[in-house]
C-alpha cells in the first residue's frame, strides 16, 4: 500500500453516471477511471452513497488507503455557488439550496471543492494540454450549452456567485423562419443554448421535417421518436445528407457567432469545443461552420495578429478529455487546493 503520498479525487456527477478519477500529488493519474451509477434523481444523500462506493474502487484500483486521499473536487450538473446549488436542472428537488459542499465534506473528513460542469471539463481540458501559458475557454454543445473559463495558472473564473460563463443563456440576433425568438430552457427566450443544443437540434429537426421539401426525406419515413431521429442526424450529416448538413451548419454558424462575443469579452487565445460533436467523423466541417460565424461577427484582430498575418489570435481546438474531462478537471483542481 502506497499510503504516504497524498491524492485527491475528482467526481464528476451526471445524469446517468458518476465518473471518478484519482491523481497523485504530482497531478499524475493513479489507477483507472471509475464509473457507478448516478442516482442524482433520488436526492444528495442517495447520491452520496455512490460517490463514497466510487472513492472506494479509486482506492482499491491505484492500491493506496483511502485515508491517504486528501481533497476532493465534484462538479454538479447544476448552477451553484459557495458549494449551494441554485437551480434544480437535473437534480431531485433536495439538492436546491442544501449545503451539498458542507455536507459532503463532513462526511468524507476531507475538504472539498465544488464548481459546475463546464467549469469542471474546461479545468480538464486545460489540465491536459501542456501549454498554460494562455487562458483557455471552453464552449460545449451537449443537452444544453454549458461552458468555462481558465485563466494561466489553472484557476477556473467563476465569478463572484459562481455564477459566470453561463454562456448557454447569452442571447444571439437569429431568429426562426416566422420571425420569433425560440424559448430555452432557462423559460428566457433567444438564448444561444435555445439554438445550439441537442434541445434545439430535436426541435429544428421537428420544425423542418415538416416542411414540404423534406416530405420524402428517409427521417420522414419512419416512425421512430423525435428524439431517435435527431440521434440518427449525425450519422445523416456524415453521410453528406442535405437536410443534417443545413441543420448542423447553422448550429456551428450560430455557435461561431457567440464566440466571437465571448472572445471579446475574454480574448482567451484558445477555444476548446467540447460535447459529443468532438467525437464525430465531420466534426472538421463542423469547425469550418464555427470559423464562418466567427469570421462574420469577431473583427480580424480576433482572428489574426495585425503585425503578421499569418500568426493566429484566437485558436480553437477540440476538446480531448471526452466524457472523462470534468473527472479529470475537478482532481486537478483538488490536486492544486489542497496540497
Ligand atoms: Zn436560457
Amino acid at each position: 500500500m502506497k499510503s504516504k503520498i497524498s491524492y485527491f479525487a475528482g467526481l464528476d456527477i451526471g445524469g446517468t453516471t458518476v465518473k471518478a478519477i484519482l491523481v497523485d500529488s504530482q497531478g499524475q493519474q493513479a489507477g483507472t477511471l471509475v464509473e457507478v451509477r448516478s442516482l442524482v434523481k433520488d436526492g444528495y444523500a442517495a447520491t452520496f452513497g455512490q460517490l463514497e462506493v466510487a472513492i472506494e474502487q479509486l482506492a482499491a484500483g491505484a492500491c493506496v488507503e483511502r485515508g491517504a486521499i486528501a481533497g476532493i473536487g465534484l462538479d454538479v450538473p447544476a448552477p451553484s455557488s459557495d458549494g449551494v446549488i441554485w437551480g434544480r436542472a437535473n437534480l431531485g428537488d433536495d439538492w436546491v439550496g442544501t449545503d451539498i459542499r458542507g455536507l459532503l465534506s463532513a462526511r468524507l473528513g476531507v475538504p472539498v471543492y465544488m464548481t459546475n460542469d463546464g467549469n469542471a471539463a474546461a479545468v480538464g481540458e486545460y489540465a491536459l494540454r501542456k501549454d498554460h501559458s494562455s487562458s483557455l475557454m471552453l464552449v460545449a454543445p451537449g443537452t444544453g450549452l454549458g461552458g468555462g473559463l481558465v485563466l494561466p495558472g489553472g484557476r477556473c473564473y467563476e465569478g463572484v456567485n459562481g455564477m459566470a460563463l453561463e454562456v448557454g443563456h447569452v442571447s444571439v440576433p437569429f431568429r426562426e423562419d416566422d420571425g420569433s425568438l425560440p424559448t430555452c430552457s432557462c423559460g428566457l427566450t433567444g438564448c444561444s443554448e435555445a439554438w445550439v443544443s441537442l434541445v434545439a437540434l430535436r426541435r429544428r429537426l421537428g420544425l423542418e421535417l415538416a416542411k414540404p421539401e423534406w416530405a420524402a426525406h428517409p427521417l420522414n419515413q419512419t416512425a421512430a421518436s423525435i428524439e431517435e431521429k435527431a440521434f440518427r442526424l449525425r450519422e445523416f450529416a456524415q453521410d453528406g445528407d442535405e437536410l443534417a448538413v443545413s441543420i448542423f451548419r447553422r448550429q456551428g454558424f450560430i455557435l461561431g457567432y457567440l464566440i466571437a462575443d465571448l472572445v471579446r469579452v475574454f480574448d482567451p487565445g484558445l477555444v476548446i469545443i467540447g460535447g459529443g460533436l468532438a467525437e464525430t467523423s465531420f466534426r472538421d466541417l463542423y469547425m469550418t461552420w464555427i470559423e464562418e460565424g466567427f469570421a462574420d461577427r469577431a473583427w480580424s484582430v480576433y482572428r489574426f495578429s495585425p503585425l503578421d498575418p499569418e500568426q493566429v489570435t484566437t485558436r480553437f481546438e477540440w476538446a480531448t478529455g471526452g466524457d472523462a474531462a470534468a473527472a479529470i478537471g475537478m482532481a486537478y483542481a483538488a490536486c492544486e487546493l489542497f496540497q
